[in-house]
């Protein structure tokens, strides 16, 4: 039997990526939706077989508890709108998969953790690149050392946006909580933190955002980041609303370089090994069975609601990332190193 899963906020992402991700998933099946358009949620229950009774307005949502197909709710919705239906979803005795980043603050991160905790449901954070397979390899490269210490990693997340998005909500601080950084340079630091498994003790920051541009009037569009590790591993992060698409990730080991030039995309992710060979400089490319991440991240946290499991990504890592975040900018602020206490992280979380 399939975890039935109810869909909130039918947007971009809900529509082109988690509900056909659906299909290719082997243990969850999109059994609610909830959404405030009548019109899209009609086309979308006829499309993926969702009961007309299982759709619901936002002021309705709260009935979801008496629906016992619903096992858990994905929310796709702004962030600043997650630690609301994330508490409902939880008082309403569902498992919880929250879009990243997972709130506006840390401050709300941690309600919603407790939140969860207090109502004896799951907690899981849509961090697809942790279940995505060239990161995964990625990750076990850099823990069993396979080509020796990882001396330094260069992470780039920058999207371009449109000229008149300054209405989107990205645009709007009380919805999105920042820029570019919370938008996609998390990519870089929860990358980071994932594939080395350690927390940084050092940040250093700096931001710009073009004067006199709607879009940056509450948002910052540019942010580069150092992170130092407690394994000396610097990684330098660069994110930006205001440059040409580029997602690369590239990771210098003792005896390895290895790149990925579309390290945070969807799909057709690749990644080239570059190593001494003999006297010669090497090229290997490494190709991947890659099933689809969103399917992946699906089946995970319905693997976790049958087995009764803790999510490998849970509320936790979206808290600790938010308290990094909220580093970075007082970082930038102050043109200063921030130093972090450091962190033992319990095996399960390596
Ligand atoms: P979107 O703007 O396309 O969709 C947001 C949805 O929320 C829309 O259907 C909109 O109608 C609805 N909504 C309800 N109340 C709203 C309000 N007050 N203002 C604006 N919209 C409102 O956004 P999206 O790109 O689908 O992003 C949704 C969430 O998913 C965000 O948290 C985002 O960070 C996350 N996201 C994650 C990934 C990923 O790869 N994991 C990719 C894109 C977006």
């Amino acid at each position: 039997e399939r975890v039935g899963f109810a869909i909130v906020g039918l947007g971009r992402l809900a529509l082109e990526e988690i509900l056909p991700a659906f299909g290719e998933s082997k243990k969850a099946r999109p059994v609610a939706l909830v959404s405030g358009s009548p019109e899209k949620m009609k086309v979308a229950a006829a499309q993926y077989g969702i009961d007309p009774a299982s759709c619901y307005d936002y002021a309705g949502f709260d009935r979801i508890r008496d629906n016992p197909a619903v096992k858990a709710v994905y929310v796709v919705l702004p962030n600043g709108m997650h630690r609301e239906y994330v508490e409902r979803a939880a008082r309403a005795g569902k498992h919880v998969l929250c879009e990243k980043p997972m709130a506006t603050g840390s401050a709300d991160a941690q309600a919603m953790v407790d939140a969860c905790a207090a109502a004896g449901v799951k907690l899981m954070v849509a961090y697809r690149i942790q279940y995505e397979a060239y990161n995964l390899r990625l990750a076990s490269f850099v823990r069993q050392q396979t080509f020796g210490r990882l001396v330094g990693m260069s992470a780039i997340n920058v999207q371009t946006v449109a000229e008149n998005g300054a209405q989107q909500w990205r645009h709007k601080r009380a919805l999105s909580g920042g820029g570019s950084l919370p938008d996609i340079g998390l990519y870089c630091l929860n990358t980071a933190r994932f594939l080395t498994g350690e927390e940084p003790v050092e940040i250093f920051a700096s931001q710009y955002s073009p004067p006199n541009d709607p879009r940056y009037a509450e948002v910052e569009e540019t942010v580069s980041f150092t992170l130092r590790f407690p394994s000396n591993l610097l990684v330098n992060c660069f994110t930006s609303y205001g440059a040409r698409d580029d997602k690369h990730q590239r990771l210098n080991f003792e005896q390895a370089t290895v790149d990925m030039p579309n390290a945070y995309l969807y799909r057709g992710q690749r990644m080239t090994v570059i190593q001494r060979q003999g006297n010669a400089t090497g090229q290997t490319e490494l190709v991947l069975q890659q099933p689809n991440q969103f399917a992946e991240e699906l089946d995970h946290l319905a693997e976790c609601v049958i087995g009764n499991q803790r999510p490998r990504t849970p509320g936790e890592e979206g808290v600790q990332d938010h308290k990094l975040m909220e580093a970075i900018y007082r970082a930038a602020e102050s043109g200063q190193t921030v130093r972090l206490p450091s962190v033992e992280k319990p095996d399960a979380f390596r």
